[in-house]
């Protein structure tokens, strides 16, 4: 692999297949190594990425390493059809590996970096610079990156990934620019600012306020946090050892939300009968769960995301035990504290702030202000320039939810009148909206080796 100014590319002929990936996490590696992988010689493979590194993104790019994955080791897979892969990999390094184990987060992107590796030839080049724009040439595609001359494509794969959340807002207001309002979660440079003593919002209850409580208590004895969502629903956790699987028979046919829920609600109850953990049913509904998806009508939808969501996603996306045993040890000693309701008044002191918290109405001075509220999803608010600039080329629209791209479920990117976008694809959480679950490991290497064999099986385009 290259990482080149565009000057230097490979001299074409007449038969090569042009493919630029837009996004060099996990979603972008994982297409490029299956591309890469099938021997097509025809390929030049171009990733284009924003940060300095490859295969990071937001999840695997991390600097703490106390930030576990929230999937066990062996379902990490980057390959559909190996399922021991990353297992073997880290075996291969030296260390020994606990197949059940949650492994620090930024390991994974040493293990997408070496299965990058292992097939990059001249076929392969990468560029760090952010896409601001994809433009149609002539049935091709030109892709424009700030500072360098535009590369040609014959096809672009959009693995752009997980937005910064959306701005928070306090009764309407946006936050102000202030070093202690911190709109990225996921940069931990502030952390570095504060005091010993710091006391720290955040807005959110997910998995990434978990991540910055973490990071930020644990740098210091004397810091306390205060996280507050509308719901105050944590995350569940991952047991230590879960062997039992619970396969449900999901009825056939059209679905609505609330048949969904009781259904869910059945099934736990039918497993608890036999001694099974509702853990089970919920990860057996994984695989189904794009299908059962795909057969709720849009209103089906929106009623299953704002009735139901919140309460499957905090059984669905869990955390690792020894994370959940931190937390709790936190709260008892009441250095961690979970409220409801979100911050309901904000008002700015010199380098920190005064909030209230909505449920108890408590009032505390803190240190800094974090948004953990999760990824934006709608492409009409994202700050992405090239999403703007690409649904003013009406090349894409968003989805109906707004939570991800218009697309098919196979990835073929929908422009607003909802016609195929010739060979441009999307990879992961873009498809959310299709397909609902389409942003980790086991959704994304099946997508990302499915684009591969789309774009390979595809005639080399003519030149004009
Ligand atoms: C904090 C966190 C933890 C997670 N933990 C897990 C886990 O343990 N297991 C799991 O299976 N899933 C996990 N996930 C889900 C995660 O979405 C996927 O596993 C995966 O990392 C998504 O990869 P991606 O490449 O699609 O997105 P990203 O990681 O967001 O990477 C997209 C990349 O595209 C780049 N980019 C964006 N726009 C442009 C542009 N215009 N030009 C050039 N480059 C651009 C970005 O800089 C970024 O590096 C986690 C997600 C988050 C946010």
């Amino acid at each position: 692999m290259t990482t080149a100014a565009p000057t230097t590319a490979p001299i074409r002929t007449d038969n090569d297949l042009r493919v630029s990936i837009v996004g060099g996490g996990a979603s972008g590696v994982l297409t490029a190594v299956n591309l890469l992988a099938g021997g097509d010689a025809r390929l030049r493979v171009t990733i284009h990425e924003t940060l300095p590194v490859i295969g990071a993104g937001i999840a695997y790019g991390t600097t703490d390493a106390r930030h576990l994955l929230n999937v066990r080791a062996r379902h990490m897979s980057a390959f559909p059809d190996t399922p021991s892969d990353l297992i073997d990999w880290y075996r291969a390094t030296g260390r020994a590996i606990d197949p059940q184990a949650f492994l620090p987060r930024r390991e994974y992107a040493d293990y997408l970096r070496d299965r990058l590796a292992d097939v990059a030839d001249d076929r392969l080049r990468a560029f760090v610079g952010r896409v601001d724009d994809v433009v149609p040439t002539g049935g091709r595609y030109e892709v424009h990156s700030a500072g360098v001359e535009p590369t040609e494509a014959d096809a672009v794969v959009l693995a752009y990934g997980n937005s910064a959340p959306s701005p928070l807002t306090v009764d309407g207001d946006a936050l102000p620019e202030a070093t202690w309002h911190v709109p990225n979660p996921w940069d931990l440079t502030w952390i570095e600012r504060l005091p010993e003593d710091a006391v720290v919002a955040l807005v959110g209850t997910g998995l990434t306020a978990i991540d910055t409580a973490i990071t930020v208590l644990e740098g210091a004895p004397g810091r306390r946090v205060v996280m507050t969502s509308r719901h105050g629903l944590l995350p569940e956790a991952h047991v230590e050892q879960q062997s039992t699987a619970w396969v449900s028979r999901v009825p056939e046919g059209p679905l609505t939300a609330d048949q969904l829920a009781a259904f869910f609600d059945d099934q736990v109850a039918a497993a608890r009968r036999q001694d099974v953990d509702w853990r089970a049913v919920v990860d057996g509904l994984r695989a189904p769960t794009q299908s059962i998806w795909l057969r709720l009508d849009l209103d089906e939808r929106r009623r299953f995301l704002s009735r139901y969501a919140r309460h499957w996603e905090v059984r669905r996306h869990r955390m690792a035990p020894e994370i959940a045993a931190r937390l709790d040890g936190y709260r008892r000693d009441g250095r961690l504290r979970l409220t409801t309701g979100g911050i309901t008044a904000l008002s700015a002191r010199h380098g920190s702030c005064q909030v209230r918290f909505g449920a108890d109405g408590q009032q505390v001075r803190v240190d800094a202000v974090v948004s953990c509220t999760g990824p934006q999803t709608d492409i009409t608010r994202s700050r992405n320039p090239l999403l703007r600039n690409l649904r003013e080329r009406s090349l894409v629209a968003p989805d109906a939810l707004r939570l991800g791209l218009s697309c098919r479920p196979t990835g073929e990117v929908l422009d607003e009148t909802g016609e195929v976008v010739p060979r441009v694809y999307a990879v992961g959480p873009p498809r959310k909206g299709t397909l609902y679950e389409s942003t980790a490991i086991p959704e994304i290497r099946a997508q990302a080796a499915a684009v591969a064999r789309a774009l390979t099986a595809q005639e080399s385009v003519p030149r004009a």
